[in-house]
């Protein structure tokens, strides 16, 4: 590891100002740590947000769940509000990593890590999410923009997410064994917005298909979603999975999570 600052402000405007040119956030620390430790990623400057307690907690209205930035998996995984108004995202919560990370981890670390494989970039595509910055909102559908890359400007800081509660929700994910990463994952949600099929796992980058949304849209069953076939390009090809395993995992877990989310 290099050498680095270190502060813990306890609010925006210190967090923000406090960055400079070359400095990073530190959330729970459970992807950059271990980055910087194997020298992967440096900084000249960590600004903890731990002390920044008004960016975490949950709130639930009539149409909306929002989750603090540094809201904890465990605290999502564990929330009522949550299980009751989107129970897919509790149980996307509940499967991250091991309970050391779940305790550790954040919504909003993950969100701006976009790890290709990730749990949450597929809820936030599958639910339709908001990020919100101390800048602006972002919709998800164009938030995440490429391998480990986001939306999100230099020194921008996220503060919370946003997502529609729908009428159905589930996430499937079938793991990596050794790291409970999604070879693939799907998120699938059936609200006011419709049908969103969102991937984690598969591609460089979360995505939609939008072949399985129509078919579903047209039929909200599991036999439906068996009768599509989705292409293998751009879709991810290694020694845990080719290409067409993939690509045919994603119609079996979407298959199971229609299941899943019509026996609510
Ligand atoms: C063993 C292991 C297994 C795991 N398994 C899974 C899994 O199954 N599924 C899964 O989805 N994840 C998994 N993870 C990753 C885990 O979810 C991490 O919690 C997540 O990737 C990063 O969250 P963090 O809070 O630790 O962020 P950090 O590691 O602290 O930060 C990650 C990045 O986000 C930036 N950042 C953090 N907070 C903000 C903010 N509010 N605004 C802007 N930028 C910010 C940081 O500067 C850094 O670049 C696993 C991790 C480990 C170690």
């Amino acid at each position: 590891m290099y050498a680095f600052d270190y502060q813990r402000p306890e609010n925006r405007t210190a967090a923000v100002g406090g960055l400079g040119a070359d400095g990073r956030y530190l959330a729970g620390g459970q992807s950059l740590i271990q980055a910087m430790k194997l020298r992967l990623s440096s900084s000249e400057r960590l600004v903890d947000l731990s002390a920044m307690t008004d960016l975490k907690g949950i709130k639930v209205d009539a149409a909306t769940v929002t989750i603090g930035a540094m809201t904890t998996h465990a605290e999502v995984a564990a929330s009522a509000e949550v299980k009751k108004a989107i129970p897919g995202l509790a149980e996307l919560a509940a499967g991250i990593g091991d309970q050391m990370v779940r305790n550790m981890g954040t919504i909003g670390g993950s969100v701006a890590n976009a790890d290709p494989a990730a749990c949450y970039p597929a809820a936030l595509l599958g639910l339709g999410a908001t990020v919100h910055t101390d800048r602006r909102t972002i919709a998800a559908d164009v938030f995440f923009t490429g391998l480990y890359e986001t939306a999100l400007q230099a020194g921008e800081l996220i503060t919370a997410v946003s997502f529609p509660i729908p009428k159905y929700s589930a996430y499937i994910k079938y793991k990596q064994a050794a790291s409970r990463f999604a070879l693939v994952g799907i998120f699938l949600s059936h609200g006011a917005g419709g049908v969103r099929v969102a991937v984690t796992g598969a591609k460089s980058n979360v995505f939609r298909v939008t072949a399985m949304e129509a078919a579903l849209t047209a039929s909200f069953t599991a036999a439906a979603a068996k009768a599509v076939a989705v292409p293998t390009d751009g879709i991810n090809g290694d020694m845990h999975g080719s290409p067409a395993y993939r690509a045919a995992m994603i119609t079996v877990m979407t298959q199971r999570a229609v299941t899943a989310a019509l026996a609510r």
